[in-house]
């Protein structure tokens, strides 16, 4: 029995499992933040979030529910060109759907506005910040060098009351777009070029989806980003390695602003990334803009949306988040991870049915015509609590058209002519005539079966070496199945400088199948409810499903055999 203290934490569960959490124990432990632990997940709502983002939301919401904290959600709108509510409307989705919660602590840097305004115009006062009017080309040209100091601006020593009435007018409206920009006044020679007197604030007369026209300068993400921190109350602020070098510059911030011994803890971490794909937003904006998917939610899509819809669950998402851990060093995640997550999940969840892609036809030529037996099948043997379901067998069914072999190959022990096999919960059939068309491609088996072999054994003890997948023709259900492959041919395909991602685009990334026969069990599924077909993998019924037409998407294949490219 794992011990339970009086905060309601699971003292075992405690253990810590990565240099986050051993980081959190020992602020406690050293009695920081009076044992509070909080921590946020701070998208620009900018894009739709992809499986990086759930990783990260699964460390941000996931740790601090272990230590019994708090998350924030916030957005990080300070750029109004690229940010829109139909994302700030589908990471709170995304985030719902993988199993968290940010209650009322809701925000957005754009909440700020004002107190970063305010903040701004006291550095200006105190001499730490200063406006320059100089192009963006000058400025990062003086910037220089890590190995040598900069160049100092001509406004670097302008007079704070003169910066505060500019300052004011920038505010106003009176400079035009790329005019001029507020910096902060830190240190030229410094060897980290992000304390070179970075940006603070930029003129963008662009409306804010919040804000409206109230503001027409913005601040830059730096400068935004540790005060929001800090006036949430944010303990633990974990992030990807990038911003490493900018924890100097948030500290320097906060060092202006703050009050009290108090500063959220930035804890950077590694990237995610997965071969054969890309996890840039910007790139898969790209993709969707120029029709090179079919949307964000795409089901070939590394987007929360797009795993979604192709049948992942979040629980799958939250154990293959566990299961790649966090990590100092950036590398990439095979691919194959993932999809060992979902078939974990689904192996012990997916109601088993019989369905067939390619159809071949088969005559059972010594079946009463007519008659309908339903044969019992397992639900789910990982789970006998799912019981049993009748599937009807009757003298014409389909099989899968790979599972028969004219000429067979020494290793292929499945159906020929002279050959018996079993079909599945049903009976030993035996291929006696095969029927081709004009062309000579054969489109139908008759074969025979054994009344005595029902249930699947035959009585005097005769064994067969296959058990096929089959589905009776008249009560079967017509349905499309889209097969997916990776979306890249290339594990890396962003990663090559002199190539163009676009250049590794699969072609065959999709395949749609729109004659295959499933068992009639699947015509109570709605969409997004996820099956194993016996033999060929784990499907879900896909939203583009109507009343005329089912529509599955192939999850994940039973083992990693994915075509090898
Ligand atoms: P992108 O590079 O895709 O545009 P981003 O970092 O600009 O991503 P944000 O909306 O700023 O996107 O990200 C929100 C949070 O998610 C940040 O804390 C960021 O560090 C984290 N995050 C983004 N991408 C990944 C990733 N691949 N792995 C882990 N965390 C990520
Ligand atoms: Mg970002």
């Amino acid at each position: 029995m794992a011990e339970i203290d009086n905060n309601g934490i699971n003292q075992e569960e405690i253990l810590p499992k990565n240099f986050i959490q051993q980081q959190i124990i020992d602020d406690l432990a050293e009695g920081k933040n009076g044992g509070r632990v909080h921590t946020r997940f701070p998208p620009e709502p900018n894009g739709y979030l992809h499986i990086g983002h759930a990783k990260s939301i699964c460390l941000n919401f996931g740790t601090a529910r272990k230590f019994g904290g708090l998350t924030n959600l916030r957005f990080d709108d300070t750029n109004p060109t690229k940010e829109d509510t139909e994302y700030v409307d589908s990471i709170m989705e995304d985030v719902r759907w993988l199993g968290f919660d940010w209650d009322d602590r809701l925000y957005y840097a754009s909440d700020y506005f004002d107190k970063l305004y305010e903040f701004a115009v006291s550095l200006i006062k105190t001499g730490k910040a200063y406006v320059d009017f100089q192009s963006q080309e000058v400025i990062s040209e003086q910037k220089g060098v890590p190995t040598r100091p900069g160049i100092d601006s001509p406004y670097r020593n302008t007079s704070p009351e003169e910066n505060l009435e500019i300052f004011a007018r920038m505010k106003d409206g009176f400079y035009n777009e790329g005019e001029c920009v507020l910096r902060a006044k830190i240190d030229m020679s410094s060897p980290n070029m992000h304390m070179r007197d970075p940006l603070m604030y930029r003129i963008l007369k662009q409306p804010h989806h919040r804000t409206g026209d109230k503001w027409c300068i913005y601040p830059m993400y730096d400068y935004a980003h540790g005060q929001c921190d800090y006036w949430e109350g944010i303990t633990h602020s974990i992030c990807t390695l990038e911003f490493e070098v900018h924890r100097p510059l948030y500290d320097w911030f906060i060092d202006e602003l703050k009050d009290s011994d108090y500063r959220p803890r930035q804890i950077e971490f590694s990237r995610l990334n997965i071969t054969y794909n890309v996890m840039s937003k910007r790139l898969l904006l790209l993709m969707v803009k120029e029709g090179y998917v079919k949307g964000w939610d795409d089901p070939r899509m590394p987007t929360i949306c797009g795993l979604r819809r192709r049948g992942y669950t979040p629980e799958s998402m939250r154990a293959f988040s566990d299961r790649v851990g966090v990590t100092k060093v950036d590398g990439v995640t095979d691919v194959a991870v993932l999809e060992y997550c979902i078939r974990e999940d689904l192996n012990k969840t997916a109601q088993r049915v019989m369905g067939v892609i390619d159809p071949l036809k088969v005559v059972i030529t010594n079946y009463p015509e007519g008659l309908v037996e339903e044969l019992d099948a397992i639900n789910n043997p990982e789970d006998e609590s799912k019981g049993k379901r009748k599937v009807p067998f009757s003298r014409e069914l389909y099989i899968e058209r790979e599972d028969f072999m004219e000429n067979p190959t020494n290793k292929f022990y499945r159906l020929s002519v002279g050959r018996e096999v079993r079909l599945r919960y049903s009976y030993f059939i035996k291929c006696n005539e095969v029927i081709k068309n004009d062309q000579g491609e054969v489109i139908e088996l008759h074969c025979t079966y054994d009344p005595e072999t029902r249930g699947g054994n035959a009585p005097d003890g005769r064994k067969v070496k296959a058990t096929l997948h089959w589905v009776a023709v008249a009560q079967a259900v017509k349905a499309e199945v889209r097969l997916y492959d990776r979306l890249f041919t290339d594990a890396d395909p962003s990663g090559h400088k002199d190539k163009d991602f676009l250049d590794f685009l699969n072609p065959d990334s999709l395949s749609v199948l729109t004659d295959c026969y499933i068992e009639p069990f699947v015509k109570n599924g709605k969409p997004l409810d996820s099956f194993q077909f016996e033999r060929l993998g784990y499907f879900n019924i896909d939203p583009d499903t109507t009343t005329d037409k089912i529509v599955f998407n192939r999850i994940v294949s039973l083992k990693d055999g994915f075509k090898k490219l």
